[in-house]
């Protein structure tokens, strides 16, 4: 089958190599659609740590039941099927507590450290274990079925997210995640989502998909802007996709006192914040990682149109051309969201 392999930092080739094998619970996919993650592009330099060469990424993606192995009885050869980026035991301490995002043995498909390394989807075939897969409806395109692992992110984020009807949400960071996040704040109650980044086009976007209004924080103060919508409080809570310092802070300055920020953006390892603030206004702070548990309420929100995926795709575009799309990304090209392959 085609692959393409990351052999060397920054180097991906399209090459030939065996079809995996099935194993007893696994599915073999013949992979109709496959999105590039933030977290490929930024593995693809080494610089995660997470994608140790020689490796065949891809996390993110949607196909055809090829084969299913002997002990798997929910999937049959020809079903429509995506899968969940993690891969989980469903033994240990969390898994039995249905928290499989938080498993103590988790691995993650496309991906490779030194303790695992799991082929992923940028090729004609992948094998998952069954317990990640989810069917879906005949009609879903599969391109928009590789984004149901972003929008659980997003829907997992929000669902750890205290909001009540009619409370000003903010969104740090109009990204692929970011954008997603807006739709499920809105979906979730919230009377208004502001979103806040520093790329004009993609504010534009945030606007047409249902924010109620947009800041470019290299052009006003956020902070004083969400302060003077909010009577001076600040918003009710807060989700931040970026992962940098001054974002993180900006986050933390915009909520009012005991307004919870739930922090997704990983970018820096390591963010100084303003600790007094935090204690002082009795600020909840929270990480949110992947998903559990969340795919078919994603399935169900895309496939009938209550989160909008069609605009946030730059570009579908053949396996071949695999390559190239990564250097394009990786160069940050602007207005580039989200790029899937087909191979
Ligand atoms: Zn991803
Ligand atoms: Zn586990």
């Amino acid at each position: 089958m085609k692959a393409l392999v990351l052999s060397e930092y920054k180097k991906l080739d399209l090459v030939d190599m065996p079809k995996p094998q099935p194993g007893d619970d696994d599915l073999l996919i013949r992979v109709q659609a496959c999105g590039i993650c933030g977290s490929d592009v930024h593995g693809y330099d080494g610089s995660t740590g997470r994608r140790l060469p020689p490796i065949v990424m891809g996390h993110e993606a949607a196909g055809i039941v090829e084969a299913v192995g002997g002990a798997v009885e929910d999937f049959r050869p020809g079903e429509h099927v995506t899968f969940d980026s993690t891969v989980f035991c469903g033994r240990c301490f969390y898994c039995r507590r249905g928290q499989v995002n938080l498993c103590d043995h988790r691995e993650v498909i496309g991906a490779s450290t030194p303790e695992f390394r799991r082929m992923g989807a940028f090729a004609e075939y992948v094998a998952v274990p069954a317990r990640i897969a989810y069917s879906l409806p005949d009609d879903m395109p599969f391109a928009h079925a590789a984004l149901v692992e972003a929008v659980s992110v997003a829907v997992h984020a929000m669902a750890l997210t205290p909001v009540a009807l009619d409370d000003t949400v903010i969104v740090v960071g109009a990204g692929m995640i970011g954008l997603l996040t807006l739709q499920a704040a809105l979906l979730a109650g919230a009377g208004r989502v502001y979103a806040i980044d520093l790329d004009d086009s993609r504010l534009e976007l945030a606007r047409n998909l249902g924010a109620t209004g947009t800041f470019n924080s290299s052009k006003c103060d956020p902070v004083a802007e969400i302060r003077t919508l909010t009577s001076g409080r600040g918003a009710d809570a807060a989700l931040e996709r970026v992962g940098i310092a001054p974002s993180v802070n900006l986050t933390i300055e915009a909520v009012r006192k005991g307004g919870m920020v739930t922090l997704v953006g990983n970018v820096a390892p390591r963010v100084e914040i303003g600790l007094q603030s935090v204690v002082t206004r009795q600020i909840p702070l929270q990480g949110s990682c992947a998903s559990s548990g969340e795919y078919p309420a994603c399935i169900s929100l895309i496939s009938r149109g209550a989160i909008r995926v069609e605009p946030l795709l730059s570009a579908v575009a053949p396996l071949d051309e695999g390559a190239a799309w990564f250097r394009r990304l990786y160069a940050r090209e602007p207005a580039l969201l989200k790029v899937v392959l087909q191979p």
